[in-house]
């Protein structure tokens, strides 16, 4: 683990591991698709942050199936996306910075080695080398679509277990969101509408997280969001994940022409 502090970083590390990627796609059509939670990678100092190589697999280190979704999708609507690079064992970009579980010491009942213990350098170094510069792409990318006079919707793509605690969860997907419902109503109407669906109202979690990634980049910009999360056996390959992607991207513009009348 890095004890450089943050104006001490290698530059060539910072390089080698990217803190987000952005798919390219027309910013002028009003959509943009955020995945926070989309990678397990680490960078290779951290090596594996003292876990057995199985537990980066699992949900705790990032959301199955979100990538292949979102890179679909973006390629379907012809619409940009971006995800975070790291894993949210490293540092959580879907948690505001000075929430408890912004860096887990334990997740679902991991400990979380190289997470124990960590001082504020090192807890400075991983927000200014990863959590920021993904924060800022995604502001950058919804000052670009401003600049375009477009408004942009944001669409955030999360996936959750099929099980908690041992208990089945039944949605096949579903809608959070806060006090904004723009976005969130006609979406989940529209998902509803595809009869094959059990769709949750703000489940499996409640939306409006204060200093989430739709809170920082919807709520407080005025932009109409939501954040979609489905069920990670339904996108846990590639014929899932294209599935999903067709599904949205038959629905979204429908929902979107909802959101601009
Ligand atoms: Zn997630």
């Amino acid at each position: 683990m890095p004890n450089t502090s943050p104006s001490l970083a290698p530059q060539t590390a910072i390089a080698a591991f990217p803190a987000f990627e952005i798919v390219p796609g027309a910013l002028s059509r009003g959509l943009i698709l955020v995945a926070d939670h989309a990678r397990n990678a680490l960078p290779q100092a951290y090596g594996t942050l003292g876990l057995p190589q199985a537990e980066l697999c699992r949900h705790i280190a990032y959301d199955i199936g979100v990538e292949g979704v979102l890179r679909a999708l973006c390629g379907f609507l012809g619409v940009a996306g971006i995800f975070a690079g790291f894993s949210r064992l490293l540092i959580d970009p879907n948690r505001g910075i000075q929430d408890p579980t912004l860096i887990m010491q334990l997740s679902d009942g991991a400990v979380v080695p190289g997470n124990v213990g960590m001082g504020m350098a090192e807890r400075q170094h991983r927000i200014d080398t990863y959590y920021t510069p993904y924060h800022r792409a995604l502001s950058g990318l919804i000052d670009e679509a401003e600049r375009l006079g477009v408004r942009p919707v944001l669409c955030s793509i999360h996936s959750f277990t099929p099980f908690w605690k041992g208990v089945a969860r039944p949605w096949h997907a579903g809608v959070l969101w806060d006090g904004d419902d723009r976005f969130a109503r006609p979406l989940m109407a529209a998902l509803e509408a595809e009869k094959d669906l059990v769709v949750g109202d703000n489940e499996p979690y409640a939306g409006g997280l204060a200093g989430d990634s739709m809170n920082a980049h919807g709520t407080q910009r005025g932009l109409a969001h939501a954040l979609i999360e489905i069920r990670q056996d339904l996108i846990a390959d590639a014929a899932g994940q294209l599935a999903w992607a067709e599904r949205l991207s038959r629905i979204l513009p429908h929902v979107l022409k909802e959101i601009a009348a």
